[in-house]
């Protein structure tokens, strides 16, 4: 479809004006987008690009799913509203549907529309029931944003000059790669020699040694409401706990009269790909799940679920939300589920995420800048670090490397506490091939389209870091124009793009 909206420079301009400046801008030349569909986006100028980060801000099983579209276009004309003064199917169809997904006794569900909503609303269950006033998250977590999230959230840098609310404590970070103790990950990126432990990982007794201590500062002592934290770890920089930590600090908070809240916010409805969720893979039983993003796929929706006897103590007084999962929210949601379930989006997560995993390992054999490859499923960290140490690579570099990649079609993001490792969380709709070979692959039956060229997305990352690193594979001379100096290079890239415009069959998608 052609874009006809506003240029380039006067969204420029209109954001200067009337967009808080607080809002960051992802790149130095920002992308102005105009139309998605699957793992493809497109901007103003119809320059094609290959999502990667968008299946954790928002989509889940592709944007513009036809089936998820259809959904909510058959939702519309039936019925807008609120969603808790009357009864609706969709809401009890769609509640039962996402409880059945949940192991045991977690099937009470509160839909609301935001992860920062739905972490807000967590507190509040966790202290009605238990009592006590004080919660636990990690360091370097992201929960959510608002006043009194930010002391739940542990991200430095969204942090503002003022006092957090009382109440929160951050545990030491138990990051096998940067934490203090080190420590091995259950999973196949194993922390590099980091860990000779032969069963149990001895760097988690050591972190959760430090949340005891921790818990010996809550008030009354040893009494707290409840320690929260995401499964693998996503804006603070994929990380994955050293095996064996999530559980021992289950135990832990029990013993001191708490409950263990996981944020599946990212990690949920698949995309670690053994498990439907994150949690599952530690071997735990949350009390209380929260989730969002992708449980919409970008439709405002958000949930928590816990069980019917923390819930009964909720209900000492009245709880009213206005949209939370109205009709048409639930309409998406429940679409989004049945997706995951007919087109096997969990076993493709699970497929193309180790794939993927194991060829960044491959490239990192090659450059000393990559320090560290981790994750599960379509939930990938990569962190960049001084070749030949754990230094962080510096935000400007890290910064140049992240432009060049959008500048040559690849949308990925950036996070950590040094903001130095690239998060590769793609829809779990993205294909080997995607990967592979540069195929356009726009329609929901996954059969490439067009395979328009030899470069494939890692020859890509490779040829972008030898370029812009400066510090070629083997260790030879930096190259010294910097960015993308190696025209050919570009010209193979850029050919294919022009091939998809004259040579692929036209799509009834409404693409182009
Ligand atoms: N929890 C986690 C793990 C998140 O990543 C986020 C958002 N980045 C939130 C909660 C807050 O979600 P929202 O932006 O929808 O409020």
């Amino acid at each position: 479809r052609p874009y006809t909206g506003p240029s380039y420079q006067q969204v420029e301009q209109m954001k200067g004006v009337y967009m808080p400046p607080s809002i960051t801008n992802a790149y130095k030349k920002p992308v102005l987008l105009t139309q998605g569909h699957m793992q493809w986006l497109y901007d103003n100028d119809g320059k094609r690009y290959l999502d990667l980060f968008g299946g954790i801000v928002t989509v889940s099983v592709g944007h513009c799913h036809p089936k998820v579209n259809a959904a909510l276009k058959d939702q519309l004309d039936v019925l807008w509203h609120t969603t808790n003064l009357y009864r609706h199917p969709k809401i009890y169809e769609y509640v039962e549907q996402l409880a059945a997904k949940l192991p045991g006794d977690l099937n009470v569900v509160y839909l609301v529309n935001s992860g920062s909503e739905a972490n807000e609303l967590a507190t509040l269950l966790a202290k009605a029931y238990t009592g006590n006033l004080d919660i636990i998250s990690l360091q370097t977590s992201y929960h959510g944003y608002t006043s009194s999230l930010m002391g739940l959230t542990a991200t430095q840098s969204y942090r503002m000059a003022i006092p957090v609310p009382p109440g929160f404590y951050h545990a030491v970070h138990p990051d096998p790669f940067r934490g203090a103790f080190g420590g091995c990950r259950d999973s196949i990126s194993q922390a590099p020699g980091s860990c000779s432990c032969t069963g149990e990982c001895i760097s988690t007794d050591k972190y959760v040694h430090q949340l005891n201590e921790l818990l010996g500062n809550s008030v009354p002592a040893g009494r707290v409401a409840a320690f929260f934290a995401e499964s693998i770890q996503g804006a603070g920089g994929v990380v994955q706990f050293p095996k064996g930590y999530l559980k021992k600090a289950q135990e832990l908070i029990k013993k001191n009269g708490g409950l263990y809240v996981a944020d599946e916010v990212q990690t949920g409805f698949g995309r670690t790909g053994d498990h439907f969720w994150g949690f599952e893979t530690h071997g735990v039983k949350p009390d209380i799940v929260t989730m969002a993003k992708g449980i919409g796929n970008g439709f405002p929706l958000a949930a928590v679920v816990t069980t019917k006897e923390i819930a009964a103590n909720h209900a000492k007084a009245a709880y009213f939300n206005t949209f939370g999962g109205n009709p048409m929210a639930s309409t998406v949601g429940k679409a989004v589920l049945e997706v995951i379930e007919e087109e096997g989006l969990q076993q493709n997560s699970k497929v193309v995420g180790e794939y993927f995993i194991r060829q960044l390992m491959d490239l990192q054999k090659q450059h000393p800048v990559i320090g560290d490859v981790r994750g599960q499923g379509l939930m990938i960290g990569v962190e960049l670090v001084e070749p030949g140490t754990k230094t962080p690579l510096t935000t400007s570099k890290v910064n140049d490397i992240h432009e060049n990649i959008k500048d040559n079609g690849v949308l990925i993001a950036r996070g950590g506490r040094f903001n130095n490792v690239f998060r590769i969380k793609p829809p779990m709709c993205i294909t080997k091939q995607d990967y592979q070979s540069k195929v356009l692959q726009c329609e929901p039956t996954k059969e490439p389209i067009v395979d328009y060229g030899k470069t494939s997305l890692f020859e890509g990352f490779q040829i972008i870091l030898e370029n812009t690193i400066l510090f070629p594979a083997g260790g030879g001379q930096p190259h010294d124009i910097g960015w993308l100096n190696d025209v050919e290079v570009l010209q193979v890239l850029r050919k294919g793009d022009e091939a998809l415009h004259f040579t692929r069959e036209p799509i009834d998608v409404g693409i182009e």
